[in-house]
């Protein structure tokens, strides 16, 4: 008796308490400023120096550049870039040696997928994912 006594009481404690799960997705999570979430990729700044991918632990990173067409502009452009988060940790190393901020973390994470093969994001994929990015804007 004593033992269901001393179990309510605890209930009825909890009950007062204020609540520390979160009604997702109806509420907005606010996240760190340091959270780790799903790379934008702005092709525009990048110089294809292939740092992201040598570093990459997974590698998880596919790039091909291309000679510019353009004649004032030296050097490669960027022609493809994919990243397989199947397996990308989401470690920031990629964003962190970036010499040109090309790739850099958002706070977005939501990923869920039935098919694996969606797990493959483009540069298009990555281009367009530009909201949230941590830091600033894109
Ligand atoms: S976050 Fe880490 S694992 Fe993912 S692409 Fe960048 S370096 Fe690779
Ligand atoms: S490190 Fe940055 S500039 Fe270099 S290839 Fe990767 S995204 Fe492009």
């Amino acid at each position: 008796m004593l033992g269901f006594a001393k179990g309510m009481a605890y209930t009825f404690k909890q009950l007062t308490k204020k609540k520390v799960t979160h009604m997702y997705p109806d509420q907005e999570m606010v996240w760190p400023e340091r959270f780790r979430g799903i790379q934008h990729f702005a092709p525009e700044k990048c110089i294809v120096c292939n740092q992201c991918a040598r570093i990459c632990p997974t590698n998880c990173i596919n790039l091909i550049g291309k000679k510019s067409e353009d004649p004032n502009k030296k050097g490669k452009v960027i022609d493809t870039y994919d990243i397989n988060f199947e397996i990308c940790i989401l470690c920031d190393l990629c964003t962190e040696v970036c010499p040109t901020e090309a790739i850099v973390m958002t706070t977005n994470f939501e990923l869920a997928s039935y098919s694996r093969d969606e797990l493959f994001k483009n540069l298009e994929w990555l281009d367009d994912n530009n909201t949230n990015v941590r830091g600033g804007d894109a």
